[in-house]
């Protein structure tokens, strides 16, 4: 049995329903995390309590107490038997009708859940393509809202080209991915898009560019186009669930020869090494 957790309340998750009034139902009026999970330990769990509650006060939601936040993660995590998931959380405005200014007197709602999850292994050996196409998002992408319709389309137009993800621009200048963030090595410069109001600086993003730093590696936090991409030594995108993923081809084009970079290769060996360290008794 799987238990879930929504506003209060760790339920079953068979028996999981969500109120109609939750302002998610009608517009999407609140934010999340995805949080992994390995071998029982999470990882970069406090860079993502604090991004959620960063993002929570980025929409006035400024009641949102830290100490439920990780309680509800933790209980999460404690009452389910899975050593390698991906934890769920978003956080809402609150239960009102509807109605689209705040309504008054309302508390934050919780709802939380988790599931198995498996390295994305076969893919960030062999590499992926991704299709690119125009970012028409809102101009507040750095918080991480549940208001993910443009998201959503971008993603099936992937899908639908049989490729993995699909890269933004905006008038020719890479963003990031539908729900990953972008990186390209030209020259031996790891470069990817500032931290800035277009672009969700994710937390594998943030990790990434520390071991490169850390590794001796340039690093320039700058946009690039998507013609720079195209001629990129080798590209990959990031996420808590995609970890590092190599791109070998853009737009049915192969990246340099199609094979996955070298430095590529030596940042999931070094980001390998930050999770061996997450266990160090089981892994040995
Ligand atoms: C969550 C997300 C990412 C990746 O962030 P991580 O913290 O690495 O998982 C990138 N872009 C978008 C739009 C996202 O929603």
């Amino acid at each position: 049995m799987k238990i879930s957790y929504y506003n209060g309340e760790f339920i079953n998750d068979d028996d999981m329903k969500v109120e109609y009034k939750d302002r998610a139902v009608y517009f999407g009026d609140g934010v999340y995390e995805v949080i992994r999970i390995y071998d029982g330990e999470f990882f970069t769990f406090d860079e993502h309590v604090d991004r959620l509650i960063n993002s929570a006060r980025e929409i006035d939601i400024d009641d949102l107490e830290r100490e439920d936040v990780v309680s509800v993660l933790q209980g999460i995590k404690e009452k389910n038997n899975i050593e390698n998931g991906a934890l769920y959380i978003q956080v809402t405005r609150g239960i009102a009708v509807r109605n689209h200014n705040y309504p008054a007197g309302v508390e934050p709602v919780i709802m939380a859940y988790i599931n198995e999850a498996v390295r994305p292994l076969t893919q960030q050996e062999a590499g992926v393509n991704v299709v690119t196409s125009l970012d028409y998002r809102w101009l507040k992408c750095h918080i991480k809202s549940l208001n993910l319709l443009a998201n959503v389309l971008e993603k099936e137009r992937a899908v639908k080209a049989g490729a993995k993800e699909t890269i933004l621009h905006r008038e020719g200048t890479v963003t990031e991915g539908s729900s990953t963030n972008a990186f390209i090595v030209k020259d031996d410069v790891l470069i990817t898009h500032p931290a800035n109001n277009l672009i969700l600086n994710g937390i594998t993003r943030q990790e990434v560019l520390k071991l490169a730093k850390a590794d001796n590696v340039e690093v320039k936090e700058e946009a690039f186009s998507v013609d720079d991409l195209y001629e990129a030594d080798e590209a990959f995108f990031t996420s808590t669930t995609q970890e590092i993923t190599p791109i070998v081809q853009v737009d049915n084009k192969l990246v340099k020869d199609g094979e996955v970079g070298t430095l590529t290769k030596r940042l999931q060996n070094l980001f390998d090494s930050q999770l061996n360290k997450l266990n160090p008794v089981k892994q040995s």
